[in-house]
């Protein structure tokens, strides 16, 4: 058989015995060389010869040659492949051994033994004839040739089907494509074998199959084998998408003579290699086509690069992420809008507005799962709950949550990540936030996007308006990455103090739900039913041990606190908390009649009896002036208005609403107005429109000068001043403040006490509506106003307010300045239209 055409082998090798794999004519195997004779093989025979010749070896599979020279020669299998050594590599460690890259020639079967020692010498006989390969596919074997044609044919096309479950954008897919059309079909049993998935056994059984058509009825159910099940993996494909990955992997190992490629992963040559293990996960990480190929390529490069070298630890650090990055992994989401509705419910009280679009939003992600909704925005004061919302969103629909926190950022790397060609380059904080939760359709919540910086590095709200826009996040590309990464699964949520900072384009992509602040009895109910437990849960204690009542808590949002939310208040409590539990611990040391923290001084405590304090330990206000110090804030509403020249307005802040005081004062001068008290222009504007009104009212409501002439500001300078100085003040809204000052000034008369207000002036003396009614009278509640003067047409935004704030206040709603004076002092205002009309209220304080 071997006699005439074709390339003859020697007819005299030296034989490798081998027991780790099997080398078929067509494939590259790699061969761990430890054994006495097999080392002999390569240190007398393939590092001494130095004609190709002496690179041909024959490989015999399934025998191990024994441990010492002295042993037997065992029995070894009658028929080998002769393969040329293509690379040979040496190491010392652990132990002396070579490791072999050998490429299957065609196979051989053993005639006699020449020699056995220093390595095994014999005498072969060529078995299959060696082509140079220059015929094309088509022109080997036919359908004609009767059944060897048809088997050929057969297999072949069971060899294209499997091809085509491929993904073919692989390039070792695409280049075995190629192969197949070129190769002679009778090689195909070979090649195919070596290439999918078979075990040892069955590659012996090809190669033992010397008759070319025993070898493509063996080959054959092994290549149907496969298909079955990539089959039967792309069926559950979704569930898994994993296991497919794995047998579609493709990755170097088995080779056609010149090109490497095979389909089989259980090769395990390579496995202890840590590259090798990145190598896998790189197949495993089920990314897409374009960051696949751009790892591919990295790694390719990371093989080549000596680890020392500083880009060797950024590309790896790169890779690193790449298989990190849950390009498919995903929760699923659970979503039941009855749990949802009783989860949110027991996490926050109040806030109802806010829950109920919050349970709109999650009912319509339910109908519709591919939502492209609007970004909710929750803008409000700090400590409202915001960012705890957005973790009961995520809660409720069993996703991971992470918050980023896009305040102060002013660079847009921070977004995007730096270029990987920056020394110390990063991903940015989305692709960061994805490496933590490990799943990509997480809760994100960007906090304080009203905060953005911006500088010269780039502006970052237009990176965040990349990552938000649903049109452009599906293949959102961070710059370290320099891949895509599809963000269309993320849930996004953002948080802010006030809309007016968020740059327009981002706002624009979002949905703002308000969340104001709390009135004081929310505040108690919040205390007790969430802020108490929480900080005696985190503090180790328990109800048994500390109470404290409904009144101190009162005491404290009223006389420790002054904000919106109830970040602050939860603080107090925790103050507490920490006093109680150094009381609890230290237990014995407590006297047996101090049931209350009281001021007990040191001295006294030497003489206590050892017994634990008596429980559980109830907060008064002494115990609480004892833990917290004096109260921070009076109630000073009406001290300060004892002298004419004084109002009260009403601020809103980004913080909240607040109270704000308006102080005027006039002297002798030439008609000059000083405003103080760090004011924007348009509150220097309302300032000079109330003068002028006023002025041009003088004589209806009887305001005179210093000297009593009809022009109050003849001859006189006028100070108005806006207390808490360092806090810059602006807006239209103090307007109906700075004339009901003014006018108190000009007319020697007090302002009510307890009357606070706020609207925008116009030069007719109208009154305008103004924003944050809601939080404005919030304010005024907790500062113990009695009247509030709002604009006639934000009369509707009084239905926001919980009913017994609006039980507690009366409110005078003014369309024009006549009937603000009217209903801000005492009796009326002499001169105001109404001031007949309007029922008279006296001051309650
Ligand atoms: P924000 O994000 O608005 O600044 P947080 O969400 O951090 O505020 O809330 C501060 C604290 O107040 C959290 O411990 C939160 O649980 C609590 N909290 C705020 N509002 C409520 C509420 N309505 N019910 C229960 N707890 C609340």
């Amino acid at each position: 058989m071997a006699s005439g055409d074709g390339i003859q082998i020697p007819s005299r090798l030296p034989l490798l015995l081998t027991h780790e794999g099997v080398l078929l004519p067509g494939s590259t195997v790699r061969f761990s060389v430890d054994s006495p004779r097999n080392m002999h093989l390569v240190s007398q025979r393939l590092l001494k010869g130095t004609s190709l010749k002496s690179t041909i070896i024959g490989v015999i599979p399934n025998t191990r040659d024994p441990e010492h020279d002295t042993d037997e020669l065992p029995t070894l299998h009658k028929i080998g492949t002769a393969g040329i050594a293509v690379q040979v590599v040496g190491s010392n460690w652990p132990k002396p051994h070579y490791t072999l890259l050998i490429t299957g020639l065609c196979r051989f079967r053993v005639s006699s033994l020449l020699k056995e020692r220093p390595f095994v010498l014999a005498e072969v006989e060529q078995l299959d004839k060696l082509e140079q390969y220059t015929t094309s596919g088509t022109e080997g074997l036919k359908a004609e040739d009767g059944e060897l044609g048809e088997l050929s044919q057969k297999f072949y096309q069971a060899a294209v089907q499997l091809l085509g479950m491929l993904d073919m954008s692989v390039p070792v897919v695409a280049k075995f494509r190629r192969l197949l059309d070129s190769l002679p079909r009778e090689t195909l049993p070979d090649v195919v074998a070596s290439m999918i998935r078979t075990s040892n056994k069955e590659k012996l059984q090809v190669l033992d199959a010397v008759s070319l058509e025993e070898r493509f009825k063996k080959a054959l159910p092994m290549l149907t084998r496969q298909i079955e099940g990539l089959k039967l993996l792309q069926k559950t494909r979704k569930m898994s998408p994993d296991n497919e990955k794995r047998v579609l992997s493709v990755r170097k190992g088995g080779v056609f003579p010149g090109r490497q490629f095979s389909l089989d992963e259980e090769d395990g040559d390579e496995d202890g290699d840590d590259t090798a293990a990145l190598e896998r996960k790189v197949h495993g990480a089920n990314m897409p086509e374009a960051a696949f190929r751009v790892c591919l390529k990295e790694l390719k490069r990371l093989k080549k690069m000596p680890q020392s070298m500083p880009e060797y630890a950024l590309t790896r650090n790169y890779l690193d992420l790449m298989v990190e990055l849950p390009w498919s992994k995903s929760t699923k989401d659970c979503l039941d809008i009855r749990a949802a509705r009783t989860l949110l419910d027991n996490d926050h009280y109040a806030m109802d507005k806010l829950k109920r679009r919050v349970l709109e939003y999650l009912a319509v992600r339910q109908l519709k799962t591919s939502l492209k909704g609007p970004i909710l925005c929750f803008v409000g004061p700090p400590g409202v709950g915001k960012t705890s919302v957005g973790r009961s969103i995520a809660r409720t629909l069993g996703r991971e949550f992470h918050r980023i926190a896009v305040g102060g950022v002013c660079d847009q790397s921070d977004i995007r990540g730096h270029r990987r060609t920056y020394v110390g380059s990063m991903p940015g904080r989305i692709i960061n936030g994805l490496k933590t939760v490990g799943v990509n359709n997480p809760v994100f919540l960007l906090d304080e996007v009203d905060k953005l910086g911006k500088s010269l590095q780039g502006d970052p709200a237009a990176a965040l308006l990349e990552v938000l826009d649903p049109e452009q996040n599906h293949s959102f590309t961070d710059h370290y990455l320099n891949v895509a990464f599809d963000l269309s699964q993320v849930l996004f949520i953002a948080t802010a103090n006030t809309t007016s900072t968020i740059p327009p384009a981002l706002l624009d992509r979002m949905e703002v739900l308000q969340v104001p602040g709390y009135t004081q009895e929310e505040k108690v109910e919040i205390a007790h039913r969430h802020l108490i437990p929480n900080q005696l849960e985190q503090h180790g204690l328990t109800p048994q041990q500390l109470h404290i009542p409904q009144d101190t808590t009162q005491h404290i949002i009223s006389r420790y606190t002054r904000e919106a939310g109830v970040r602050s208040l939860e603080r107090k409590i925790g103050a507490i908390c920490r006093a109680v539990a150094v009381k609890v611990a230290e237990g014995h040391r407590i006297p047996k009649t101090d049931h209350t923290l009281t001021t007990e001084n040191s001295s006294e405590q030497e003489d206590i009896q050892v017994a634990p304090p008596e429980m559980p330990i109830v907060i008064d206000q002494l115990a609480l002036k004892d833990i917290l110090g004096p109260p921070l804030f009076e109630m000073e509403v009406s001290e300060r208005l004892t002298l004419p020249g004084v109002a009260l307005g009403l601020a809103w802040t980004p913080l909240g609403g607040e109270i704000m005081f308006v102080e005027a004062s006039r002297m002798e001068g030439e008609g000059q107005l000083t405003l103080t008290g760090q004011l924007g222009d348009v509150m220097k504007e309302s300032a000079h429109l109330a003068i002028s009104w006023l002025r041009a009212n003088a004589r209806t409501y009887q305001l005179t000068n210093m000297v009593g002439g009809p022009d109050p500001s003849e001859g006189t300078d006028i100070h108005l001043h806006f207390p808490a100085g360092a806090v810059t003040k602006d807006g239209p809204s103090a307007g109906v403040t700075i004339v009901t000052c003014l006018a108190s000034l000009f007319s020697g008369r007090l302002v009510r006490s307890d009357v606070a207000m706020t609207g925008e002036i116009t030069l007719r003396g109208l009154v305008l509506p103004v924003g944050g009614i809601k939080d404005k009278v919030l304010a005024a509640h907790r500062a113990g106003v009695k009247r509030v003067i709002l604009p006639k047409r934000n009369e509707k935004d009084l239905e926001e307010l919980p009913a017994n704030v609006r039980a507690d206040l009366d409110f005078v709603t003014a369309s024009n300045l006549d009937e603000v004076l009217n209903a801000s002092f005492d009796g009326g205002f002499p001169g105001a239209t109404s001031a007949r009309t309007r029922p008279q209220l006296s001051s309650k304080l």
